[in-house]
């Protein structure tokens, strides 16, 4: 009776998330019979029903679906007639399912945080969850995604909470962690000097404490946090002097975004990537001040909406508007995650410490991102984002990515795709490097990965490129800034030849220098070095991360020479003498003076030389300082050469002097100086374009988190007619260089098949 049959394929983040039991939930309001399945590509759904019926299901698809969905596209053609009696969800068995079956961390969704306010076993219940969010990558030990292979497995059920999970037509179907007051985790509060934990009344007297400036460690969905009063300099002051970590900026959270507009500008691109379930840490331009201490002397501060229900308690209680929400862990160890670890070492910052019953199987941080040129742009990809994987065109089963040594994460391959590991961190620190190598075990464990195929860093001392090695298999050594421009590529699906520009702080050259200011034509298998910033040797190797202003004498040593005048230049005046006589002796002497042509270190020399920073408490914080006091509207810039295949700052050096000794504005010197590394871009662009007819354009590495370079250089190269390509989904730092080196490997396989 006008019974018809549609063939339905939906493509997008459609698996994961509760989006089978939400077809089959629409199939039946409609009165729909046939099935749903994951397949490669998405979801299928084969349904039969009336016109109307169908027409209806499918915008009820569109309006209704999970949240944590994205539909990229639902296409829908006529099948001949089978006649199913019922509706039903398909197991499949294809590739992609046990890595879509890890879906990442979710944020609590606004029906659970309705229903704490409704639902009799859940009232103010801070575990609340349901199909469409709550805790995943987080607590999954093994596969398939089932409560008992999670750490939710010591808790029992209770048969409301069972009820709900087995049935099709509740929110809660097959919510793996469902939980309610009767039989989920409970939180418990110890404070300092006192014998007896709390189990009651907890976020009221969380509240109180932090309004009375108290530091609190807090457990979150992937490891703890340190919070307090972002409004009380004494509390800020104290959270940094505890935790030795001074000058490296804290994020903070408000309760809603109307309260974070009072604090912040917030467009609305950044409000969507605020208020998405991923929830990270977006980086937004200050307006009104917090504590002073929170991010001293940027212009910038991250922020993260709640994402968990006690975020959301807490803020119904708290006084202040903003608390500090920074990573629980001490100097650079990973996040404590551990229960016991936490009241063994945490208490040494914190004056409490919230926890809570349930185990963090696997540490997530908070992932960090920001908005440029209309496109969100991950910094840190971790929290909300782990492990879903990025899509290749090639064939990457079986190859391991072991990524850089500094901000470090891991790659597998799985059929088609690059299943990213979350944010690891400096593999130098030992507890760190324990975390990678405990995580490659997992994830090798979680998705059943056989490593076939290792790529890693050409750098020989690299702790992931040793750890690669030891793994006994085919082993590609990758050069780090190829792996740069070749992430950025796999994430724009590119496999051809591009101009690359690859700018950072450090990576090993084949020529045994450190590279970092680069301009190759490249594509997947290969790259050519076709121009470089001019290397200057960095006295005393690696310490001059720590003490730009070492490397702002060895530019003046270079370009002016040694008996200039450049040595009564103000930036000077709080060096201690001798130790800068010890580093002109070993500029003179060539003694551990390692050549470098790192843009970082380019920015690092400005940002001393201008007095700004002459030494660093944390990572790149002169090129951030530099950035964040930077004149609005200057059109000026410095003069640079091109002498064969080296960009030659002899002129510009002079020129910025001379600034300096005419008493320009530090915001002004910094315009042009950003100016100028604009227009070498494009200089440089267009000469490669003359020489190669490529006009595809890729810019890769941790310098384009610049955000003045990264907007101004795309709209330029825009504008001269290249297509610009640059990093979104995956950051453009060394987080993104395991994704760019299991491109190369995979393209290698595919080079040598042929
Ligand atoms: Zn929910
Ligand atoms: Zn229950
Ligand atoms: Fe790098």
């Amino acid at each position: 009776m006008g019974l018809i049959s549609w063939d339905i394929r939906i493509q997008g983040l459609v698996q994961g998330v509760g989006f089978r039991p939400f077809i089959y939930r629409i199939a039946l309001a409609n009165d729909i019979r046939g099935w749903v399945e994951n397949n490669n590509e998405g979801v299928r759904i084969m349904a039969e029903a009336r016109h109307e019926n169908l027409t209806q299901f499918i915008a009820d698809i569109r309006q209704l679906a999970p949240p944590a969905s994205l539909i990229n596209s639902i296409e829908v053609s006529e099948k001949a007639f089978d006649g199913y009696p019922d509706f039903n969800i398909r197991k499949s068995s294809s590739v992609s399912d046990a890595v879509t079956e890890v879906s990442p961390d979710i944020a609590v969704c606004s029906d659970c945080l309705s229903d704490m306010r409704t639902q009799a076993h859940r009232i103010a219940y801070p575990f609340i969850n349901c199909t469409n969010c709550g805790p995943r990558f987080s607590i999954i030990k093994a596969l398939p995604y089932d409560r008992h292979l999670t750490t939710m497995e010591p808790f029992v059920m209770c048969e409301t909470c069972k009820q709900e999970y087995t049935n099709i037509l509740d929110r809660r179907f097959h919510a793996q962690p469902v939980a309610c007051l009767h039989c989920g985790p409970h939180y418990t509060m110890f404070r300092k000097g006192l014998d007896a934990p709390m189990n009651n009344h907890i976020v009221e007297q969380l509240s109180q404490y932090i309004d009375q400036g108290l530091i609190v460690a807090l457990k979150g969905i992937g490891g703890y946090h340190f919070v307090c009063d972002a409004l009380n300099e004494d509390a800020v002051a104290l959270l940094r002097e505890r935790k030795n970590r001074e000058g490296k900026p804290m994020a903070v959270m408000t309760g809603s975004l109307e309260k974070a507009r009072d604090y912040f500008q917030v467009s609305e691109q950044e409000a969507g990537l605020l208020l998405s379930w991923r929830r990270p840490i977006v980086l937004l331009n200050n307006r009104n001040p917090l504590a002073a201490s929170v991010s001293k002397g940027l212009n910038s501060t991250g922020l993260v909406l709640p994402y968990m229900p006690i975020h959301f308690q807490l803020f119904e209680l708290v006084k202040t508007e903003v608390i500090v929400l920074t990573s629980g862990n001490l100097s650079d160890e990973p996040v404590t995650i551990s229960d016991a670890l936490a009241l063994e070492k945490l208490f040494e910052v914190a004056d409490v410490v919230v926890s809570y019953n349930r185990e963090i199987h696997n540490r997530t941080d908070d992932s960090v991102a920001m908005v440029i040129n209309g496109k969100d742009r991950l910094i840190r990809r971790s929290r909300g984002w782990a492990p879903s994987p990025v899509n290749l065109q090639l064939n990457t089963e079986g190859i391991f990515a072991a990524g850089a040594e500094l901000v470090n994460t891991f790659a597998i391959g799985k059929g088609s795709q690059a299943i990213l590991s979350q944010h690891i961190g400096d593999l130098k620190n030992a507890e760190t490097l324990a975390f990678y190598e405990e995580s490659y075990q997992r994830f090798t464990a979680l998705f059943r990965f056989q490593p076939g195929l290792v790529a890693c860093d050409l750098h020989p001392d690299y702790l992931s490129s040793q750890f690669a090695r030891s793994l006994g298999v085919e082993t590609l050594e990758i050069q780090h800034h190829h792996a740069h421009i070749a992430s950025c590529m796999a994430e724009n699906g590119l496999d051809e030849q591009v101009i690359g520009i690859a700018f950072d702080g450090t990576g090993y050259g084949p020529d045994g220098t450190i590279w970092g200011g680069e301009f190759l034509t490249a594509d997947l298998s290969s790259f050519q070095r076709s121009c470089y910033f001019d290397p200057v040797p960095l006295p005393g190797g690696d310490l001059v991360t720590a003490y730009p202003w070492r490397t702002a004498v060895s530019y003046l040593h270079k370009y002016m020479g040694p008996q200039a005048n450049w040595n009564t230049l103000p930036f000077l005046s709080g060096i201690d003498p001798e130790e800068l006589d010890l580093v002109l002796q070993a500029l003179d002497r060539n003694l551990n003076c390692p050549l470098s042509s790192g843009a970082g270190r380019l920015f690092d020399a400005v940002a001393a030389l201008t007095g700004l920073c002459t030494q660093t408490k944390f990572h790149a914080e002169a090129p951030m300082m530099l950035e964040s006091i930077m004149a609005k509207g200057i059109k000026g810039k410095y003069l640079v050469e091109v002498i064969e295949n080296r960009i030659v700052f002899r002129k510009m050096f002079y020129q910025l002097i001379k600034d300096i000794h005419a008493n320009v504005d530090q915001a002004v010197i910094s315009a042009k100086f950003h100016n100028t590394i604009v227009s070498i871009v494009l200089t440089i662009a267009r000469k490669m374009n003359t020489e190669s007819g490529c006009k595809k354009v890729v810019l890769s590495g941790g310098s384009f988190q610049n955000k003045y370079l990264l907007s101004v250089c795309e709209q330029l190269l825009s504008e001269q007619g290249f297509e610009v390509f640059s990093q979104s989904a995956v950051p453009s730092n060394d987080g993104g260089i395991a994704l760019g080196q299991m491109a190369i490997a995979a393209k290698y396989l595919e080079n040598k098949s042929i």
